[in-house]
């Protein structure tokens, strides 16, 4: 999905409500070689170039025990996409499928989510591979691989409730 204004055929475009930010905060920027969405993958590799996600103040202290874990989940606001189309055609073909049916970084509200490889963390700078973003895109959060996660806390009643 490589655009800024066009709509493509058998798109359907909506009039949203007046976007806000919900109260997000970005917590750091993201470094990348891509500067053009023609350029940039769809979706981040394993073997793709190493990227830097350069975290903000006052958030660095919030790093402490992610190096632990060789997979991170990054969450980021893909900040340069449109965010009014229902229907979409990725292929530019007159074929449609619904925006939730897709991973395209035109959304209602634009976060892209990937699996990145942790190289390193030195200071505010984690090293990554793996991502699919624009330089510069804002950081929203950075979480453990939930598959390699294990919660701290002691289970919860309702913890492993099924349903009946
Ligand atoms: N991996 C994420 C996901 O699945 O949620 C994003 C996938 S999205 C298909 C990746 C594409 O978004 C890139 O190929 C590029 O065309 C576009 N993109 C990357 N950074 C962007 C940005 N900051 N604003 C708007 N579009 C962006």
């Amino acid at each position: 999905m490589v655009r800024l204004n066009e709509i493509r055929a058998g798109e359907v475009a909506v009039d949203p409500p007046a976007a806000t930010d919900a109260g997000l905060v970005y917590i750091g920027r993201i470094r990348t070689p891509w500067t053009d969405r023609l350029a940039c993958p769809r979706q981040g590799r394993a073997d793709g170039p190493a990227c830097r996600i350069e975290l903000f103040e006052p958030w660095v202290a919030a790093l402490d025990g992610l190096s632990a874990y060789p997979r991170i989940e990054v969450l980021y606001w893909l900040d340069a996409a449109r965010r009014d189309l229902v229907r979409q055609s990725p292929a530019n073909d007159g074929l449609t499928r619904g925006t939730f049916a897709l991973r395209s970084p035109v959304r209602p509200n634009p976060i892209g989510t990937s699996i990145a490889h942790l190289v390193s963390i030195a200071g505010a700078v984690l090293t990554v591979r793996g991502l699919d973003c624009l330089d510069g895109t804002p950081l929203l959060d950075l979480k453990p691989d939930r598959t390699l996660f294990t919660p701290i806390a002691k289970p919860q009643p309702g913890d492993f409730e099924t349903e009946a």
